[in-house]
């Protein structure tokens, strides 16, 4: 049979836990942790989907190698691309002729492509989808809580720093207001160990993920230092949990994605009619 043979009518999607990985602003490692966490759900023999939303800087196929991968496209259905032969992984950056390419769109141009990325592409079922959201609380923010419904939670990561605190209290805000559980903070690049005397500097100042945790009653899921590590294993295309997972980073993430998978357990996986159709990496 060929791959056109074996491709659904209709694109579907049934997802255990919906999780969007929001903050308040951009460059505080948002797409790390939701690659991290991705990967490290599948490590746990999850069924998982990981989907970039942020349109206008798609990290994702940075982060895992991808740059060169393209969906496969049948009559309007895409197939997403596998990393590590499992992971599903949907990206704008994935339709970009180049990698600089801008994306230069209004709302609505920006909500029907999130709606093509959760109803027509083949993402079967699936334990997790992991969403990569871009920073603030713009027009993709409201597209993606509506097109994927109800059922999202949200997993809000910020810096230490003052600044990055008070745009994720407008990001909790937004979640409230769109009745989205916030399952938990991470506070990330918290705290330097210094590789050659092991002694931690507090460069973006200390304790505002606990502060912010305390003030709007979500829990700190943990703190993950700043390690150059993470940026190293980023360019390689290989996150820190899989390429490194025995250093005190990867370690503080894993904490983190334990206590917010707690309680949720993999399904069987149920056989992928595509398989071998899926672009892969
Ligand atoms: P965002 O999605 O919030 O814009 P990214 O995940 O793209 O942020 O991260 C921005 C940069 O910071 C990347 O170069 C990434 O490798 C680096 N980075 C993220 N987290 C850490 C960390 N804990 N330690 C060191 N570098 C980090």
């Amino acid at each position: 049979m060929t791959c056109d043979q074996r491709l659904p009518q209709d694109g579907h999607i049934t997802v255990g836990r919906r999780i969007l990985v929001m903050s308040g602003k951009g460059g505080v490692g948002k797409s790390s942790i939701a690659a991290n966490l991705a990967v490290w759900l599948t490590l746990q023999d999850y069924n998982v989907g990981l989907l970039d939303i942020d349109i206008h800087g798609p990290s994702i196929p940075r982060l895992l190698g991808m740059d060169d991968v393209k969906l496969s496209q049948y009559d309007g259905l895409a197939l997403p691309a596998l990393f590590m032969g499992r992971l599903k992984v949907v990206s704008i950056g994935f339709m970009l002729s180049a990698p600089d390419t801008p994306v230069i769109w209004r709302g609505p141009a920006k909500h029907g492509v999130i709606e093509q990325f959760v109803r027509h592409v083949h993402w079967s079922a699936l334990d997790y989808l992991i969403v990569d959201c871009p920073p603030g609380t713009g027009d993709e923010m409201l597209s993606v809580a509506q097109v994927l419904g109800g059922g999202c939670e949200a997993l809000v990561v910020t810096t230490p720093q003052e600044v990055a605190l008070l745009d994720v209290k407008k990001c909790i805000a937004f979640c409230r207001r769109m009745a989205i559980p916030v399952r938990g903070i991470v506070e990330n690049m918290s705290g330097f160990v210094c590789p050659h005397c092991g002694r931690t500097t507090d460069i973006f100042s200390h304790g505002g993920g606990e502060a912010l945790a305390t003030e709007t009653g979500a829990p700190l899921l943990g703190c993950i230092p700043l390690d150059p590590q993470v940026a190293v294993c980023s360019d390689a295309g290989r996150p820190v949990v899989l390429s490194a997972p025995d250093s005190p980073t990867a370690q503080a993430l894993m904490h983190a994605f334990r206590t917010l998978s707690v309680g949720t357990h993999p399904k069987k996986p149920q056989g992928d009619p595509y398989e071998d159709c899926h672009p892969t990496v």
